[in-house]
């Protein structure tokens, strides 16, 4: 029989492996809970609650074409070897995976499980990333070129091999993890993320550019696509056709003299990220030391020895004393999503602010983040902590982050009760409120809301020169030109 290994890729449109298997004979479609990634410290139980949901329409979609899903327990080659004595595995078919060091060293692990049984594994890319990259030069022209390409037909007719157990989906208690009590979580599964993209594009992507930066907006107004591209029930390849029909429709729609809005500016834009996200994976791609180590190491040393606990553990928990990362955090404990910007900003302030080396509050945010993307996550953490060498150091005011993105306080307010009755005035720094008015706004400093874990101006200040310090130095200047040209994008930067 053929094996369809499922990993980041839960569904059945585009998926190259399966269409290739499905026309070869008898195929078993397969989903491993692996030992190993769940109890990673970056997995989560509303990881596997959107998993498990993604699966089971999974199961159903494939029932329905005469298929069956097969999940089990257990390490993959042992679970594999399991397979192969009973039922005789021909070959393997999966998507390429970028992850982090534990799928990597369990791809090595089946690929030399396959080539001592003589099995033959066939990998396809799932996305614009390019394994054995050479060099980036080209790169962005490649990625474009796979993403034009036609999308791989979903199987109409799948032929199952005979008395093959199915196994079930099993409950996070099953596999040892605390279930989640996460109340706001996107719900997994491809019809979800078909609804998400349609009502993307047709009318709640309008005013994308101007709605991702404020968490006001940017629930609504991103995509919100995040979860379903990184748990794989779309294709980059999918979205980025649709996107184009979308465009193209919008652009009949002008030369028949429509009015359309501010759609063809929030399109482009959203394109540019789509393209972002395979830029950000190829780096992981290319150099898979840096989920552990500076992109320049040049940087080496800056931050490790000085880890704050207690410091970490006020960020953790939204309790820093700064209304817009406190309530980003707990905006995130609640629901497992944030925007852009405000990712950005509670990187910074762990990174600058608070000197936090970047590697254990990638962990803690990884394991907070419904989309955890190793790729696009450990080269944006290291981004926003000026660990690269190469981007431009940006350290977010806390402070100016609320006068620009939520001056009235009202997502704030939302995440962080004790602050409801504050005026606007105080919001972004309620320590300056008199005493009196802390006292009527049942908001007293150290008490119902802590005063801020460091003072802003003197933080940024010693952030800004301690890390120019090490980028003047020769060492970090030569790194820099290496790095660039390792990973640089070579597109000219957009300003959107
Ligand atoms: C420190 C940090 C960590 C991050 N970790 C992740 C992660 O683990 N997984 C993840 O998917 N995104 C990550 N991002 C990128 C970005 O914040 C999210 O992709 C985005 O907020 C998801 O929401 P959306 O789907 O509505 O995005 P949209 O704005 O609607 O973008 C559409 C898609 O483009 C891609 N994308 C958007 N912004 C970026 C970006 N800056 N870099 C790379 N790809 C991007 C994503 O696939 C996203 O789903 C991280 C950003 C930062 C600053």
């Amino acid at each position: 029989m053929q094996v369809v290994w499922f990993k980041r890729d839960l569904r059945l449109a585009d998926h190259r492996p399966l269409w290739e298997a499905s026309r070869r004979g008898p195929c078993l479609c397969l989903y491993i809970y692996e030992p190993q990634l769940l109890h990673s410290p970056e997995f989560d139980a509303s990881h596997l609650l959107f998993i498990n949901q993604s699966l089971q329409e999974l199961a159903s979609q494939l029932r329905r074409v005469g298929g069956q899903l097969a999940i089990r327990h257990g390490t993959v080659p042992e679970v594999l070897d399991e397979l192969h004595h009973q039922h005789g595995i021909e070959a393997l078919w999966s998507h390429e995976e970028t992850g982090n060091s534990i799928t990597y060293a369990r791809d090595l692990q089946v690929a030399a499980w396959a080539k001592r049984l003589g099995i033959e594994w066939n990998e396809f890319p799932q996305s614009g990333v390019i394994r054995k990259l050479r060099s980036r030069d080209g790169w962005a022209k490649r990625r474009e070129y796979f993403l034009k390409q036609p999308l791989a037909p979903t199987p109409t007719s799948i032929t199952c091999p005979r008395y093959v157990d199915s196994g079930r989906l099993q409950s996070a208690e099953e596999l040892g993890l605390t279930p989640t009590n996460k109340e706001h979580l996107q719900a997994g599964g491809v019809a979800e993320a078909n609804q998400v993209l349609s009502s993307f594009l047709e009318y709640r992507g309008q005013d994308y550019s101007s709605s991702m930066s404020s968490p006001v907006t940017a629930f609504e107004g991103c995509s919100r696509l995040s979860p379903y591209i990184a748990w794989g029930c779309l294709s980059v390849k999918q979205i980025v056709q649709e996107l184009g029909q979308r465009r193209s429709e919008l652009r009949d729609a002008k030369a028949a003299g429509e009015h359309i809005g501010n759609w063809q500016k929030s399109l482009r834009s959203f394109e540019s990220r789509l393209s972002w996200h395979c830029h950000f994976m190829q780096k992981l791609e290319d150099e898979p030391e840096i989920e552990f180590q500076n992109m320049s190491r040049a940087y080496d040393g800056l931050r490790e020895d000085e880890f704050d606990p207690g410091r970490f553990e006020a960020w953790c928990e939204g309790r820093t004393g700064y209304p817009l990362v406190d309530a980003c955090m707990r905006a995130l404990l609640r629901g497992s999503w944030i925007n852009f910007r405000m990712r950005a900003m509670l990187v910074s302030f762990a990174s600058y602010h608070l000197w936090l080396h970047w590697r254990p509050t990638a962990v803690f945010l990884a394991r907070h983040f419904l989309d955890f993307e190793p790729g696009i996550h450990f080269s944006q953490f290291q981004m926003q902590s000026g660990t690269t060498g190469i981007n431009t150091v940006r350290i977010y005011s806390p402070i100016k982050q609320v006068h620009d993105q939520d001056p009235e306080g009202k997502f704030i307010r939302a995440y962080v009760p004790e602050l409801a009755a504050v005026p606007n005035e105080y919001i972004a720094e309620p320590h300056k409120m008199p005493l009196s008015l802390q006292g009527k706004v049942g908001c007293v400093l150290g008490k119902d809301y802590p005063r801020p874990i460091v003072e802003h101006a003197t933080a940024y200040r010693q952030a800004r020169e301690r890390i120019y310090a090490v980028r003047r130095e020769s060492s970090a200047r030569n790194q820099a030109i290496e790095i660039m040209r390792k990973h640089g994008s070579r597109k000219r930067p957009t300003r959107s």
